[in-house]
């Protein structure tokens, strides 16, 4: 695989001038206008199992319907199986970047304005399905590859110091819990735990009174490697399938008194949350951008770098996080903006990311899910987490109706969105992921 053939080139499916025959795709703004085309999975609509699907528009085409309709034929058999008689992404992220393209090009001919296989029947309206997890995540891994999130949290516990000395050449994670994944739209319980209340006293065990967001990407790992064989920087994106939106729940006073000294555990293992589509790297083609990495900065270990990785290794993707809180939502007031920052400035690359996973021989398998870590810029509204904003400036989040934030209430929704512009392309968008914050429930007797 050279290096002249990137994995997810420009191609006529990114074309501005596309137009759907789904009005909603073309409205200015809209989150899935054609050139998007992110993978879902989706129950509602004609009955039955679960489907994959495609969003477009406020609509989303059902890929099992498209297949009865004959509309995807001549795409391998093994492409039309994967979209088709699957209920995760799973088998088509294996497939790898062939497999995603060309199902994206026949997407891309159903659903052209000037298509002559237009076929409204296989539409389900958004508002209409319930959107599923989209993949089967057996192992899930969040990284820390926003530098800004790093010396900001550091600098909580280690003024003088805040950057830990290995940051710049080892891109740093921990093991998350797959089976703590929700999709958008689940409410998350606050965790008790163990913390400090009094200092200089010992744990109780309460309810955490520092619960957080963290606005994050995710990506997830197409086509695996074997265990002991690690993955080339310039083979790493033919890995990789697609984004979503991630949001990793932490409790910050849990996370002060376990995480000493092994990484983050019941602070953060009750859930993450993701988006129900998968925005492909296709997709994103047209967002690239060069690697944030400071010239200045010691260069990476010859594994970790490449003139590609350089030159394209970013995405431009801009993410926000939006608060609302009970008591606006009673006096219909519209959520607040808390968190704007550029994926396009973290320090460490996806293919970084999945070439350091893979370097020990470390097995990644389809489906498995690498989170960015806190996406953070310079600046108040550019910090990813309440940690980073509130403990920080010791500064509260005052809200329109007058309540104070350190930290999240019972009632408060989170809503993270993120979307990408550039021009000479139309935007694109990676839909929402909401979750409301539920009270401490107690322990159920079975
Ligand atoms: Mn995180």
């Amino acid at each position: 695989m050279s290096v002249e053939s990137p994995a997810h080139p420009l191609d006529d499916t990114h074309d501005p001038a596309l137009r759907s025959w789904v009005a909603s795709a073309n409205y200015p703004g809209a989150d899935f206008p054609i050139q998007n085309l992110p993978l879902g999975v989706l129950r509602g609509g004609p009955p039955g199992a679960p489907r994959l699907g495609v969003a477009i528009g406020d609509r989303v085409l059902d890929l099992r319907r498209c297949r009865e309709m004959r509309l995807l034929d001549g795409l391998p058999p093994a492409v039309i199986a994967a979209a088709a008689e699957e209920t995760s992404l799973n088998t088509l992220l294996a497939l790898g970047p062939n497999a995603l393209r060309s199902l994206r090009r026949a997407v891309s001919t159903i659903l052209r304005a000037d298509g002559a296989r237009a076929e409204p029947a296989a539409l389900v309206p958004m508002s209409d399905a319930e959107l599923l997890l989209p993949v089967d995540v057996g192992d899930y891994t969040d990284f820390y590859a926003s530098i800004v999130h790093a010396r900001n949290v550091g600098r909580l516990f280690r003024p003088d110091d805040p950057l830990p000395r290995n940051y710049r050449h080892v891109p740093l994670a921990y093991h998350g819990r797959s089976s703590s994944l929700v999709v958008s739209g689940t409410p998350v319980t606050r965790p008790r735990g163990q913390w400090i209340l009094h200092a200089g006293q010992g744990p109780s065990f309460e309810p955490t009174r520092q619960l957080d967001y963290e606005m994050e990407l995710g990506v997830y790992v197409g086509p695996g490697n074997a265990p002991g064989l690690p993955i080339r920087i310039d083979d790493a994106e033919r890995h990789l399938g697609g984004l979503s939106l991630v949001n990793d729940w932490s409790s910050r006073d849990l996370q002060a008194w376990e995480a000493q000294p092994l990484g983050p555990f019941l602070s953060k293992s009750f859930a993450t949350s993701v988006s129900p589509w998968v925005v492909t790297l296709d997709a994103l083609a047209p967002y690239r951008c060069r690697s944030a990495r400071p010239a200045a900065d010691p260069p990476p270990l010859s594994h970790l770098a490449a003139a590609r990785n350089d030159a394209r290794g970013g995405v431009d993707v801009t993410v926000e996080a939006w608060l609302q809180s009970a008591e606006m939502r009673r006096r219909g007031l519209d959520p607040v903006r808390v968190s704007s920052a550029e994926f396009g400035g973290m320090y460490w690359t996806i293919a970084q990311m999945v070439t350091h996973h893979a370097s020990n021989g470390c097995p990644l398998r389809p489906g498995d899910l690498l989170a960015s870590g806190t996406i953070s810029g310079a600046g108040e509204e550019s910090a990813g987490c309440l940690l980073e904003r509130t403990a920080r400036d010791a500064g509260m989040l005052t809200l329109p109706t007058g309540e104070q934030r350190g930290f999240l209430a019972d009632g408060d929704e989170v809503a993270l969105r993120a979307y990408c512009r550039r021009d000479g392309f139309t935007p694109i968008g990676f839909g929402r992921c909401v979750t409301r914050v539920l009270p401490a429930a107690t322990a159920v007797q079975v």
